[in-house]
């Protein structure tokens, strides 16, 4: 073991949020009243040890409800989904409860609303995530009334044609990194003066507290840990903001991967967790680190979160 003292400090608020406690407790009290199997469309929330804790107790997890017995139960994911898998569960006859996240299914009804007033809308996220394609699967194909695009970047919105742009709207992916989707906001505003956007942007509470938890941290470490899945965009977000300053981020969900090389000359370690990663793998993490060499833990004040969302009828 090392004689250097490491200090840890722990970023607040970090690791699940209300939506993510949400869709694991739906999981669990549908199992428990129907028993196994449960099937649920998609990983439930982006995180590999959650994941593999609900597949022993009897949860499979499934791409496409083709692979569904007839007149089972399926969960959606917290990420939600789109209007076309919603009227497949209904003919493949299967019994569905939602586990959307509220804060995701108020964007699904942004865009609903913005579809029924005739407007072209405009998705800031990411290609390929789930919670884009039930956003954007609100609008279903051949829609007479509206037409939705998806953006990534600037240079996408700089290469955007749109049919007419005095009435164009957009909203954005839950998940996304704030200051980046400012500026591609502000390039849509650019571009297209009259386009009309959400009263607050559409980055739940969650990823906006996360983050500026994060920027807390920033320049005080000399390494900061990201608790959270490849998959997590949330735990992405987390990790790129470091990054981008240069600063030495790992994301890590799984403690067999730990490294003791990456404590070599560092002092000040920073950990963080995404809206999707449990505590206990942030006190795995600790637990390695302390294998190791000598640690100091403090916690960084940061706010406070209170919000619960209520769970459906089960
Ligand atoms: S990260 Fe935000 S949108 Fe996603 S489940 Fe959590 S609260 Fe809901």
């Amino acid at each position: 073991m090392s004689k250097e003292m490491i200090n840890i400090s722990l970023a607040n608020p970090r690791g699940f949020c209300a939506g993510v406690e949400r869709a694991i407790l739906i999981v669990e009290k549908t199992l428990e009243k129907y028993g196994a199997p449960i099937y649920v469309h998609h990983e439930v929330v982006h995180n590999k040890f959650v994941i593999k804790g609900l597949k022993e107790k009897g949860v499979i997890f499934v791409e496409s409800l083709k692979e569904i017995p007839k007149s089972s139960h399926v969960i959606f994911s917290a990420h939600g989904v789109s209007k076309a898998v919603v009227k497949e569960s209904d003919k493949f006859n299967l019994i569905s409860i939602d586990a959307t996240c509220p804060l995701v299914t108020k964007v699904h009804r942004e865009v609903n609303k913005l579809s029924n007033d005739k407007y072209t809308i405009i998705m800031i996220g990411h290609k390929g995530h789930p919670e884009v394609e039930g956003t954007m699967g609100q609008i279903e194909q051949n829609s007479l009334t509206s037409q939705i695009f998806l953006v990534e970047s600037i240079e996408d919105v700089n290469k955007l044609k749109v049919s007419n742009p005095n009435k164009l709207s957009y909203v954005s992916q839950t998940t996304l990194s704030i200051d980046d989707t400012k500026k591609i906001i502000d390039a849509l505003i650019v571009k297209y003066p009259l386009i009309v956007g959400p009263k607050s942007n559409d980055i739940c509470y969650a990823t906006q507290n996360r983050q500026e938890a994060v920027k807390r941290m920033i320049g005080k470490h000399d390494l900061v840990f990201v608790v959270g899945s490849k998959n997590s965009s949330n735990s992405n977000r987390l990790l790129d903001m470091v990054k981008d300053k240069d600063i030495d981020a790992v994301l890590i969900d799984d403690m067999t991967q730990f490294q003791s090389k990456w404590l070599k000359n560092k002092k000040n370690i920073g950990i963080t967790a995404g809206a999707s990663a449990p505590e206990v793998l942030v006190q795995d993490l600790i637990h390695e680190i302390k294998k190791i060499t000598k640690v100091s833990i403090s916690e960084i004040e940061g706010i406070q979160e209170t919000t619960i969302f209520k769970l459906p009828k089960i």
